[in-house]
């Protein structure tokens, strides 16, 4: 059995049986990643405490001939996050960015990106006081990264770019569109989001920029407002499911 080694963060942790564990990883080389850790629960030693959610580590595995989850090998710690378990807030928003790649990620398909952005975006939330613009920057990203770009530039139908649009008293997001449209289009759609232009701008340059220089974005209210209502909807749309950390997420606001 040939052994593997990779860095990886865990997105999913479960227990099973009487002392095993089974695992998702989000992995620099491999993508998602599922593995049984045998005795992770009873032996304390073996796997320390690398296998908790949230933890960067070194991933030893072997592969499993026929059988879709590998087999942890061993576990070397790289960074705990430790600061991220001390606040509720913080929990929220870590498990929300694990679910988040959990559901966009395919098996064993790497996207080093994503890996990076994960990476960064939980080392930004243990060093500081998390920022709800933060949330809409990751979810941009990781929409962009998996392959579903929201279409801002344009309105998705008739083609107006944003010159030609300067004028139009509404613009507005659709969902199953995936675009931005004007407002006379607007008419042959349902679930429509109000879009300013300059909302529908700065997240294009968040989509297409580098997210080690996400800092550098600044949202005003009306720009955090309209994507905390149309984004979020918008993955779920392109899941075709609901994101159970979106709800906790939520009653942080209310
Ligand atoms: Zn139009």
């Amino acid at each position: 059995m040939p052994l593997f080694r990779t860095e990886a963060i865990v997105i999913r942790s479960l227990p099973y049986g009487e002392s095993d564990r089974i695992l998702t990883f989000f992995t620099r080389d491999f993508g998602k990643l599922k593995g049984v850790a045998k005795g992770a629960r009873r032996s304390k030693k073996r796997f320390q405490n690398t296998l908790s959610l949230f933890t960067y580590l070194r991933l030893i595995f072997f592969e499993r001939e026929g059988m879709g989850l590998v087999r942890v090998e061993g576990a070397d710690l790289l960074q705990a996050f430790p600061k991220i378990r001390e606040s509720l807030k913080k929990i929220y928003y870590g498990n929300y960015s694990l679910e988040l790649i959990n559901e966009m990620a395919g098996e064993r398909e790497p996207n080093r990106e994503a890996f990076e952005l994960l990476f960064s975006f939980l080392s930004n939330l243990e060093s500081e006081e998390p920022k709800e613009e933060w949330l809409r920057m990751f979810e941009v990203k990781v929409l962009s990264l998996f392959g579903y770009r929201p279409h801002l530039t344009r309105c998705g139908l008739c083609q107006k770019g944003w010159k030609e649009l300067e004028g139009e008293p509404s613009l507005f997001f659709s969902i199953e569109k995936g675009s931005l449209i004007c407002s006379s289009c607007s008419k042959n759609y349902n679930s429509l989001f109000r879009l300013s232009l300059g909302t529908a701008r700065l997240l294009d340059e968040i989509s297409q920029g580098d997210f080690r220089k996400l800092e550098r974005f600044r949202f005003t209210p009306q720009a955090l407002s309209e994507s905390r209502e149309f984004l979020p909807r918008f993955i779920e749309h392109q899941l075709g499911k609901e994101l159970k950390s979106l709800k906790t997420l939520k009653s942080l606001y209310r």
